[in-house]
């Protein structure tokens, strides 16, 4: 295959600036360029649009992105040791790539972006469900960005995506499926990464939809639904019992039996009893 650009490997660039990969940091690195224009071409047509990645480490994944046409990327690193390597990506893409040296979360960098915006990141997968639970429930909808394209460890991939029935399925898959149309994209194993991490990894494409599938208030939704899947082998009468004293009733009006299980209630129904629940 045709290299991607003329910068040199990345098991090179690894060795010229001492990137020992640090387990504090989560950091398990793409060395395969080929993988990363793919994980790049997952988020769809780049060209266009600016990119916000975090996490780019030595840079696997941002020369991906730039390779395959991304009009601008904001790069967010947090190990200060990555800010070389990621320089010299800069200098062969000349105005294309701006690093800031931050922790993204505590950082607002969506000031420094100009529409339209997709998020691309490869992250240790604790800073991943973070930043993700925040890009979903922003104050306003339609949000900032209009994808998400986020590499996760499997099985939290299967969660944002599962549906109603499924083990999978929770607080997690409602609050992505309500604004946003979810799907794997990619499965990796962990010989994909160096160091291999000890689980499969899956990245995941979130596209923002205008307006949320169902009317709701983003606030009731999430209670009812924190409520409903705290206690998942609960009856929903008994778990949601706290919220109001005539559940079993409001249960009923959104088209739930009193009986059902949180598992096996779809959005729609969920977003039904949080309108109920206004009232
Ligand atoms: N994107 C690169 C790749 O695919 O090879 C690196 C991926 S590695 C799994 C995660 C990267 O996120 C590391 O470079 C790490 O230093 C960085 N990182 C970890 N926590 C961070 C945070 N809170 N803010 C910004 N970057 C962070």
């Amino acid at each position: 295959m045709p290299a991607i650009d003329s910068l040199p490997p990345l098991r090179e660039v690894i060795a010229t600036h001492g990137l020992a990969a640090k387990k504090s940091l989560g950091q398990n690195f793409l060395l395969d360029l080929n993988l990363t224009a793919k994980i790049a071409r997952s988020a769809g047509d780049l060209t266009g649009a600016d990119v916000l990645e975090i996490g780019p480490g030595p840079g696997g994944l941002t020369r991906g992105l730039l390779a395959e046409g991304a009009r601008k990327v904001l790069a967010v690193e947090k190990d200060a040791r990555c800010l070389p390597a990621l320089q010299e990506i800069a200098a062969a893409y000349p105005g294309r790539l701006e690093v800031i040296n931050a922790d993204a979360l505590a950082l607002d960098p969506s000031e420094r972006l100009t529409p339209p915006i997709k998020i691309v990141a490869n992250l240790p997968y604790n800073v991943g469900t973070e930043l993700l639970t925040r890009w979903l429930d922003p104050a306003d909808w339609p949000p900032f960005w209009d994808s998400l394209t986020l590499m996760f460890q499997r099985e939290v991939a299967e969660r944002i995506v599962a549906q109603p029935g499924s083990k999978a399925y929770g607080r997690l898959a409602v609050l992505a499926q309500w604004r946003c149309t979810a799907r794997i994209v990619m499965e990796l194993p962990p010989e994909a990464f160096t160091p291999p991490p000890k689980v499969r990894s899956a990245v995941v494409h979130l596209q923002a939809l205008p307006e949320p599938r169902f009317p709701a208030d983003a606030r009731l939704l999430q209670a009812v639904v924190a409520q409903a899947f705290n206690q998942r082998r609960k009856m929903l009468r008994a778990s949601l019992k706290g919220l109001r004293p005539d559940i079993e009733d409001r249960l009923l009006a959104a088209g739930i039996q009193p009986t059902d299980r949180a598992e096996t209630v779809d959005l729609e129904r969920f977003c039904a009893l949080a309108r109920n629940l206004e009232s």
